[in-house]
């Protein structure tokens, strides 16, 4: 099982570190696979102090990218610390796992990655007809705000070109 399970992490989160498979439920439609962060320490979003003190855990089920023609689930065990800064207004905080989840986030960030890309490739109403094709059925609404959450490209700053450079650069032409 050791071995299974090691495969299964690399299937599922080998771009994600620190996570492991507790368990894989395969039906005709779903694979639910559940999987747990295990970091040591977690950082308070509110004052940067890192934790060891578990308050609790509860699951997460975060929509993956489909496979084999299945929707895949994640079911994430993530767990709340709390926080180890007295005067910190924020007494306890949530684990995030860096590269699978963000906060408040329904979607793996591949999942998320990649309907924003086809969400910048064929916009909402077209971009979500192809989405259900490939398993990941999504709001045209949703898509929109998936690519507007994009960062912005970076912007080359415009070159501030002197009178002397001009002139001389007319003078040779
Ligand atoms: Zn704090």
């Amino acid at each position: 099982m050791d071995e299974v399970r090691r495969q299964l992490e690399e299937l599922l989160f080998s771009s994600v570190e620190d996570v492991v498979v507790k368990s894989v439920e395969v039906t005709e439609t779903v694979v639910r696979g559940e999987a747990q962060s295990t970091v040591r320490l977690a950082a308070c979003p509110g004052c940067g102090c890192r934790s060891g003190r578990i308050h609790g855990s509860y699951l997460r089920f975060p929509r993956d990218l489909p496979a084999a023609g299945k929707f895949v689930v994640v079911a994430l065990r993530v767990r709340r610390f709390v926080c180890a800064e007295e005067s910190c207004p924020r007494r306890t905080l949530v684990e995030q796992v860096p590269g699978l989840t963000r906060r408040f986030g329904r979607r793996t960030e591949r999942l998320r990655s990649t309907l924003a890309s086809v969400g910048l490739a064929l916009a909402g109403r077209a971009g979500a007809r192809m989405a259900a094709i490939f398993g990941a059925p999504v709001s045209r609404n949703t898509l929109l705000r998936l690519v507007t959450s994009l960062p912005e490209p970076p912007i080359a700053a415009p070159r501030v070109v002197g009178v002397d450079e001009y002139a001389q650069r007319r003078g040779r032409i």
